[in-house]
């Protein structure tokens, strides 16, 4: 049993695709099997799929099948799983998605199945807005993280080949791994 947060814990932030899960890889393996659109991970340096010729009907279909069925059996990222079960000694851990809220019983399953603990959950691309008082952040998208460096919270951005891009807050911080973040928030 997962015991409440006390009062006062700080809030951690926690992003899930490609964060916590390997989710670019089953989306391109998605777009390979269905369509035979072939893009490779350092191609993606934008983290939008029809910048590399999918269709949005292509899109919305490889999206669908993600949400219900595909996202509960993603890979967890290197080094996630221990360094969650750390963290959430510490901290609050709030758990934020882009995800569609089609997704949640499947997400929710697959955050049990992988043993990743975390004390709240939500579905929203307003990530910085939602009025949480993040102590911290863990995201991969560059575009959220400099929304939510905003706040005032720290942002540590996993490098992706899609968040390349220098960095343009001060709050914001570039990590490479799991152990790197553990070194920061421990
Ligand atoms: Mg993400």
């Amino acid at each position: 049993m997962r015991k409440r947060a006390r009062p006062g814990k700080p809030i951690l932030g926690v992003d899930i695709d490609n964060v916590l899960a390997e989710s670019d890889a089953r989306l391109r393996a998605l777009f390979r099997k269905l369509y035979g659109i072939t893009l490779k991970e350092h191609q993606m340096t934008q983290y939008d799929y029809m910048t590399y010729g999918v269709t949005e009907e292509q899109l919305r279909q490889v999206f669908r099948i993600f949400n219900v069925e595909a996202c509960r059996t993603l890979k967890v990222v290197p080094g996630a799983k221990t360094a969650m079960q750390q963290l959430a000694g510490r901290y609050e851990i709030a758990l934020v998605t882009s995800r569609n809220p089609e997704s949640k019983a499947s997400t929710e399953y697959w955050l049990r199945a992988k043993g990743l603990p975390y004390d709240q959950l939500h579905f929203n691309d307003d990530k910085h807005a939602l009025g949480i008082p993040y102590h911290a952040f863990i995201e991969d998208r560059h575009e959220h993280a400099h929304l939510i460096a905003e706040t005032g919270a720290t942002v540590y951005l996993l490098t992706r080949p899609w968040n390349a891009t220098p960095l343009a807050h001060p709050n914001v911080r570039r990590v490479h791994t799991w152990s790197e973040i553990l070194d920061h928030l421990m």
